[in-house]
């Protein structure tokens, strides 16, 4: 974001000029639109170089192709300046998830975007595109950073994409949730931080062996503390904790993981996500009965543990992460 600042500002932008044009683009609408009676007239020299810089960002990221799904999710392949390709997903109830990173280092066993590896980081203006595109298609409330790429491992540029959607995209920051596989770095730095977003930590496993199997490059933290650094920031935010577990049949489904859950959720500020897994061609993964997920969520209900069965959006279209764009990769 700070380029299209510094862009601004030697066109000669103002704070007002910067507020209506970021305004605007944020919005998803022409950088020079009148959007409220309020809005400064542009500056000449400024006026002139709109186009020039509209063409500019519509360069940063554009829309490849769209996948629509039955339940009213729609999937976007965003084209990245260069030619990389991720993917953001616009859920139903005006909730967009936005990828971070091109591939993903942490390498989950059931992610396809792990499977290559981290190609490179989102600047934070291609973070904020992803909002701008979406914008264009419908309009944008919430924004969860749980696509391509731990937001952890790219934390500056995430950060200040929230504060410019704070700023000039009108988002509450309790509408935006970082999504991580949880990070000593990322709790430290966003206790300090005035704008606290919400965060959804894709625990997964009670057990740390399990966590490392699955997880195999995550940050070598056991359970016991990633749930004790998230209820200490849900209580330094104000927003309960969600809690991510994506379910694999005779993986992470047993009694021992009941257990596991009921001794570390047990009066947290929290909520669990169960997440059927999606089935990915060439994974030997398999999601749980209906009746087995049933289960899971009533054992935890009884026992006072807020705990909720998801249904992932978009499953239709390809679901789980990074599968659009592998299939791409593998078409061309
Ligand atoms: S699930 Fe998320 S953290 Fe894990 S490899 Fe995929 S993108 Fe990375």
């Amino acid at each position: 974001m700070d380029s299209l600042l510094e862009r601004l500002r030697a066109a000669g932008a103002k704070p007002v000029h910067e507020r209506r044009v970021l305004v605007n683009w944020l919005g998803g609408r022409a950088l020079d639109a009148r959007h409220s009676r309020g809005d400064a007239a542009l500056p000449a020299p400024l006026a002139r170089e709109i186009p020039a810089i509209a063409a500019e960002l519509d360069l940063v990221a554009s829309v490849d192709s769209v996948h629509p799904g039955d339940d009213a999710s729609e999937r976007l392949l965003v084209r990245l300046a260069g030619g990389r390709s991720i993917e953001t997903v616009r859920l139903p109830s005006s909730s967009l998830c936005v990828s971070t990173q091109v591939g993903c280092a942490v390498g989950c066993a059931f992610c396809m975007t792990g499977r290559e590896g981290l190609v490179r980081n989102l600047t934070s203006a291609e973070i904020v595109a992803q909002v701008v595109l979406a914008r264009r298609r419908g309009p944008v409330k919430r924004v969860v950073f749980m696509g391509m790429g731990e937001p952890a491992h790219n934390l500056d540029s995430v950060l200040e994409a929230i504060d410019a959607l704070v700023t000039w995209g009108g988002i509450g920051r309790k509408n935006l949730v970082i999504s991580t596989v949880g990070d000593r770095r990322l709790f430290a730095r966003l206790k300090d931080r005035a704008v606290k977003p919400a965060v959804a930590l894709s625990l997964h496993t009670t057990n740390a062996t399990r966590r490392r199997e699955l997880l195999p490059r995550a940050p070598a933290v056991d359970p016991d503390e990633l749930v004790a650094m998230a209820e200490e920031y849900a209580l330094a935010s104000g927003i309960p904790t969600q809690y991510q577990w994506t379910l694999l049949a005779g993986i992470n489904d047993g009694d021992d993981e009941l257990q596991g859950i009921e001794r570390l959720l047990t009066g947290r500020y929290g909520v669990l996500n169960f997440i059927p897994w999606n089935r990915i061609e060439g994974v030997p993964y398999e999601r749980p009965s209906i009746e087995r997920m049933r289960f899971l969520s009533q054992w935890l209900h009884q026992r006072g543990i807020l705990a909720k069965l998801r249904r992932s959006a978009g499953q239709d279209v390809d679901g789980a992460c990074g599968q659009l764009r592998a299939r791409k990769l593998v078409a061309t």
